[in-house]
């Protein structure tokens, strides 16, 4: 039986304090990937530092011509807010899809982004809508964050705080769901910002990646055919249990073209 020491700080810069002092601490937020990694013995943290009262790292709101979601704002909480049904709908279908209501009224975007899954939904959102995410020392890029399988650009001592999302003229997103953990097998964001394109995709390879090839396509026509014929290579995609490298290969392109039609 492993113990630890757990810690509710009700502000940011006392979680900060604690993660810098207890060495072997980790924050935990919505718990839905932390806990049952705890459980299965993959990680044995000293301390528990629980984001869940700091309320300030919260919510949603429009700043301008982005969305700013709080780290600690849970799935069911960005489906259902009305700035984002209103203008990302694609995010809102996004968090719709993730695993099943319990996971969506726990897991958080913070902690999904930070954790970094290669089969996780946000990913795809970050890249394609090209999100900044913003910590407790500085703004990442969308295109710096996502390092390789459940790694970030993120420091031991850094804390997300929230997610901000410039808004798109138009965007749409489609996954094929895992059907037992709802996970993508892959996932597809598309949006459209003036005469600039960006396809964000996860869940076929190691970490979230964009697609160049579509994005070039879809600048010059923004329609499923522009993209029919643009093949993915296999080569650096995932063959797992669930499915092979050529086959998510294939699937990258379906998903593409119906997130467009979705768009
Ligand atoms: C049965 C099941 C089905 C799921 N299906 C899907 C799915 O279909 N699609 C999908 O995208 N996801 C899915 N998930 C994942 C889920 O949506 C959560 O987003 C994910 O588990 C992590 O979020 P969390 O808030 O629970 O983070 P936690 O588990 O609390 O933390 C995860 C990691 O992130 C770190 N962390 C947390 N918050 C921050 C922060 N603000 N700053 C820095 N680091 C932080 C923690 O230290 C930890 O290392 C599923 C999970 C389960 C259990």
């Amino acid at each position: 039986m492993h113990n630890f020491d757990y810690h509710a700080p009700k502000t940011l810069d006392a979680a900060l304090a604690l993660l810098r002092d207890k060495e072997d601490g980790k924050i935990v937020a919505g718990g839905m990937t932390l806990l049952p990694t705890l459980k299965q013995r993959l990680a044995a943290p000293s301390d528990l530092i629980d984001l869940a009262a700091i309320n300030e790292i919260k919510g949603v709101c429009r700043d301008g011509n982005e969305l700013v979601i709080g780290a600690m704002t849970c799935h069911a909480d960005v489906e259902s807010n009305g700035d984002v049904r209103a203008l990302i709908p694609a995010l809102s279908y996004l968090t719709s899809v993730i695993g099943d209501p319990a996971v969506r009224h726990r897991g958080t975007i913070g902690g999904s982004i930070a954790n970094a899954d290669p089969a996780a939904d946000y990913p795809a959102a970050v890249l394609g809508l090209n999100a900044t995410i913003v910590t407790n020392k500085r703004r990442i890029a969308a295109d710096d964050f996502f390092v390789s399988l459940f790694e970030t650009a993120l420091e031991r001592d850094e804390i997300i705080t929230s997610v901000r999302f410039p808004i798109p003229d138009r965007a749409g997103y489609q996954k094929f769901r895992h059907p037992a953990s709802g996970y993508a097998v892959v996932g597809v964001m598309v949006a459209k910002f003036g005469d600039k394109v960006r396809v964000g995709v996860t869940g076929a390879a190691g970490s979230a990646f964009r697609a160049s090839d579509f994005e070039a396509a879809l600048e010059k026509n923004f329609s499923p055919d522009a993209i029919m014929d643009i093949a993915i290579s296999p080569d650096d995609l995932l063959t797992d249990i669930h499915c092979s490298n050529e086959y998510r290969a294939h699937l990258v392109n379906v998903m593409a073209r119906r997130a467009v039609a979705a768009a």
